[in-house]
């Protein structure tokens, strides 16, 4: 029987339940966020000393202790209150590596390996080694199990690594001067705030939160309440950035649009997406609870809609999956209607139908528009 969740049945219903079962225990405080198990595995060496190549094989190595202690933690066997937080931990090695990856950076598959500490360098997102907050909220507009009555504590940091020429968020996706520098205890500050507010989770988005991994990072070794971390984004990060992050995340939030790279490369201006962006839906899949939006877009259901659902059936299939349909022209659609001519119209409704009628052949289970 198909499922789908809407903001009514979502909280009582034992299917979604299951499949964001760690969200849930970390959400209500019965089990402590994976950023806070990070912070008791210790590292036996003091991450500022060592070379890149030792730092790395740190990283590995506690990985595996990581996910022992987790799992314990999972189970009850391990309670991280019997646990001291060590002076260096896994912690403190992930915003080491997240700070040299930034002297060459490849936080995301732009690969731009610019030294992003130096002023005036800058790659394809044209951001330096600062953080900038465009604005943070309790947000009531996103999915159903991330609202509730405190809804979800939003931070939207500014510049994307992507070029959509349709996003409706373009002042601060496009323009990363749009908002203010913050640092990590600034953020951790913010975080507190909003935990302590009653958000069920903290929601790093943006534009993109990929290009404020170092920020993001350094700000949970000053978080001292617990809430559930999440990551929303366009997936466009590269494997050593997601390895580093994985650790971190409770719950994904990730944003699947394109079937083929030929529609990726006109419309957001991102080449290989395909490759990048399933390879990154796995890791994220393997690595904690998710829920996977597509937005969908006038004339490729064909092209990106099908192939998209396919792969995440085929691939992900404990994900719940929110098919969009709130698309509108924006940005550079409404001066270029014949350049963009495909999606220079909002959704027909028959449209959504035929994707509802391909989630539901793949027995997805998904978030209808009401
Ligand atoms: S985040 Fe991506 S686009 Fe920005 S400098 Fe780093 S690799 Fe380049």
């Amino acid at each position: 029987m198909l499922f789908r969740f809407n903001a009514l049945t979502c909280w009582e219903d034992r299917r979604v339940r299951e499949r964001l079962s760690w969200y849930y225990e970390v959400m209500l405080n019965r089990k402590p966020a994976k950023f806070r198990v990070c912070r008791v595995i210790e590292s036996s060496v003091q991450p500022s000393e060592v070379g890149f190549e030792r730092l790395l094989e740190e990283h590995n190595r506690l990985q595996q202790r990581f996910a022992d202690v987790l799992d314990g933690v999972r189970s009850g066997a391990t309670s991280l209150e019997q646990m001291e937080e060590p002076k260096n931990s896994l912690l403190d090695v992930k915003i080491e590596l997240a700070k040299r990856m930034l002297k060459k950076c490849s936080f995301c598959e732009w690969s731009c390996r610019v030294d992003r500490t130096v002023e005036g360098r800058r790659g394809a997102c044209k951001l330096g080694d600062k953080s900038l907050v465009s604005t943070w909220f309790h947000h009531y507009g996103e999915e159903p199990p991330l609202v509730g009555s405190g809804g979800s504590g939003t931070i939207f940091f500014t510049g994307c690594t992507f070029r959509c020429v349709f996003c409706q968020n373009w002042d601060i996706s496009q323009d990363w001067r749009n908002g203010v520098e913050i640092d990590a205890r600034m953020l951790a500050l913010i975080i507190k705030r909003l935990r302590a507010d009653g958000a069920l989770n903290i929601n790093f988005v943006g534009g993109d939160p990929t290009m404020h991994l170092h920020t993001i990072l350094e700000s949970m070794r000053y978080v001292d309440v617990n809430v559930p971390m999440l990551w929303n984004s366009n997936m466009y990060l590269t494997e050593d950035a997601m390895n580093i992050l994985k650790d971190v995340v409770d719950i994904w939030l990730p944003d699947f649009k394109y079937g083929n790279d030929r529609c990726a490369l006109r419309l957001s201006k991102v080449p290989r997406y395909f490759e990048v962006a399933s390879r990154n839906h796995r890791i994220a899949h393997a690595n904690g609870d998710i829920i996977i939006r597509h937005l969908v877009l006038p004339n490729h259901i064909e092209c990106c809609t099908k192939p998209v659902l396919e792969w995440i059936g085929e691939n992900c299939p404990r994900a719940l999956v929110n098919i969009m349909s709130q698309y509108h022209p924006d940005h550079l659609v409404p001066s270029n209607p014949d350049r963009y001519r495909d999606v220079a119209r909002r959704l027909r409704r028959d449209e959504l139908e035929k994707a509802y009628a391909i989630a539901d052949s793949l027995r997805l289970v998904y978030e209808p528009v009401s």
